[in-house]
């Protein structure tokens, strides 16, 4: 008799591990971009197979112990269907300090020639930041799942940095994201239902009419704002 892994895995479902508690064991599963657990619940009269997910009950087989494909089917109908309420979310994604590494070349090139008071302003500059840990696969997960768009003020005294911050994101996000992207100082003129900013304040972060993520690079890095979205903010299933 096939163990309840290889039933799980018999119907394409990709588990990712499983946890043992007294005779009782969850099974954890990816389920499009969301880890789901899988366990037995067993009650007075029968034992069925349930989905949680943040411990509430996604799908159950009702009565049954056997996992079926049509289960599965089931399972992944009412999945697509919540996708496609995440594809019709904006998300905006700041980019200095968020994206892009702004604060390292700054620091460095204030220590290297500090009559320059501000390195911003040299040609190149926005051009070599170095991407952010984790922004870039980040960037490209969030817009797999809803609609990114990045959303960056200029150094407006600086003119070349219109042409390097779009020659950056095509160099590290692509043409895709180059398209989407938009370059405005004023970030509570753009609707939408998230924004991932570093800052609280000064580009109009505090009057943005959806839920500001504050971003950090060392303490709430991408993958806590990852982390949130996923089990808060996107939250399908509540
Ligand atoms: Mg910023």
């Amino acid at each position: 008799m096939k163990t309840l892994r290889e039933r799980l895995e018999s119907t394409g479902l990709d588990v990712l591990y499983d946890q043992h508690i007294d005779d009782n064991i969850t099974y954890t599963c990816v389920l499009g971009v969301y880890n789901v657990e899988f366990k037995h619940l067993y009650t007075s009269d029968d034992s069925i197979l349930t989905f949680f997910y943040n411990n509430k009950i996604v799908y159950s087989t009702g009565g049954n112990i056997n996992i079926t494909i049509s289960d599965l089917e089931k399972l992944n109908n009412k999945y697509s269907r919540f996708e496609k309420l995440l594809k019709d979310i904006i998300v905006f994604v700041d980019m200095d300090g968020v994206l892009a590494d702004f604060y390292t070349l700054y620091l460095k090139m204030l220590e290297q020639e500090p009559e320059i008071k501000y390195p911003q302003s040299q040609w190149g500059f926005f051009r070599n930041l170095e991407p952010i840990k984790d922004a870039i696969d980040t960037y490209k997960w969030l817009n797999s799942v809803c609609r990114t768009h990045i959303l960056t003020a200029p150094s407006y005294m600086n003119p070349l940095c219109y042409t390097e911050k779009r020659d950056w994101v095509g160099t590290y996000l692509g043409m895709d994201a180059a398209n989407k992207m938009i370059i405005c100082g004023y970030k509570n003129l753009c609707k939408g239902d998230y924004l991932v900013d570093d800052n609280y304040t000064g580009k109009g972060q505090d009057l943005f009419e959806g839920v500001l993520l504050h971003f950090h690079q060392e303490t709430n890095n991408w993958k806590h704002i990852k982390d949130k979205l996923v089990n808060t903010h996107l939250n399908i299933f509540e």
